[in-house]
């Protein structure tokens, strides 16, 4: 269909419609009591590490960020607070966390979304390089695996401890917010991967600008050491193409290159580019 993208050029785009959860597991994310292993929680990317959220982190979570702000639980009988409504969810995964949300584990259902919802992207098919790097918008992320899930922007994890709150992703990278449902904030091998190039790294899906993403190593185990700023480089026939970020650094890119298309807000049928995405509090 006819779209414009971000720069003003006037092309053709895919319009991919997904649904607010993929087809595989989803969860676990938070534990519900501090003596629960780690196959009840998830986990989250701290300080380019990546942090196991079980439930003795969270009995030890004051002492691992020296804070004791943090209370997360009931010290008579370990019970960890986590968000358990549609409500809770809206109020807690929005980085301006509403007060009586602080020190509380978020998690949010993809049942939340009801079985309607849908999230509508534009992706142009021809991709071509914007005259300035892109930063992509919070409710566009940087794009969607082939599994459909929305590659996201990375979580803001400043304002999450900020609250005292912490927002686990599960073990593909994973976890829902109230506006699209379920997204990754890595990327993990969750989704389908396609063999490209002898040696090179696989396909795992397309960006917002329409440039596709791979894992982030080629056959040998390594990244490609001629990467740009946003994760890309061009490489032999396949053209330019960006590589997925490692897990714990919170960022499965860093911008994008093309020109790009969106993700839909409401009703719209074309990307509205006045404004970074649509009104409202920005996305976890
Ligand atoms: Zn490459
Ligand atoms: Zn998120």
């Amino acid at each position: 269909m006819d779209c414009t993208l971000s720069e003003g050029r006037k092309t053709q785009c895919w319009m991919i419609v997904v649904k607010a959860e993929p087809k595989h597991k989803m969860g676990p994310w938070c534990p519900h009591n501090v003596v629960d292993p780690i196959t009840s929680g998830g986990m989250m990317f701290i300080k380019q590490q990546i942090v196991p959220i079980d439930g003795p982190f969270v009995k030890n979570v004051a002492t691992f960020f020296s804070d004791p702000k943090w209370s997360l639980y009931d010290p008579k009988t370990g019970a960890i607070k986590v968000t358990d409504s549609k409500q809770a969810c809206e109020m807690a995964a929005r980085p301006d966390v509403a007060s009586q949300y602080n020190n509380y584990c978020v998690e949010c259902l993809a049942s939340y979304m009801g079985p309607d919802f849908h999230t509508r992207y534009l992706i142009p098919v021809q991709p071509a390089k914007a005259k300035s790097k892109q930063n992509p918008d919070g409710f566009s992320g940087y794009g969607v695996a082939f599994n459909g899930v929305k590659f996201d922007i990375a979580a803001p994890i400043g304002a999450i401890l900020g609250a005292h709150t912490l927002a686990p992703v599960d073990a593909c990278g994973g976890h829902v917010n109230p506006h699209v449902g379920y997204h990754y904030h890595a990327a993990l091998g969750c989704s389908q991967a396609y063999p490209s190039a002898a040696s090179h790294a696989a396909i795992v899906g397309v960006a917002i600008d329409g440039y596709l993403i791979y894992t982030r190593e080629n056959a040998d185990g390594r990244e490609p050491d001629d990467l740009d700023e946003c994760r890309g480089h061009e490489f032999a026939d396949l053209g330019y193409h960006y590589h997925a970020n490692l897990a714990a650094e919170n960022d499965i890119l860093h911008c994008l290159k093309g020109e790009r298309g969106c993700a839909l807000a409401g009703n719209q049928s074309q990307c509205d580019f006045s404004h970074r995405g649509p009104p409202g509090p920005p996305r976890r």
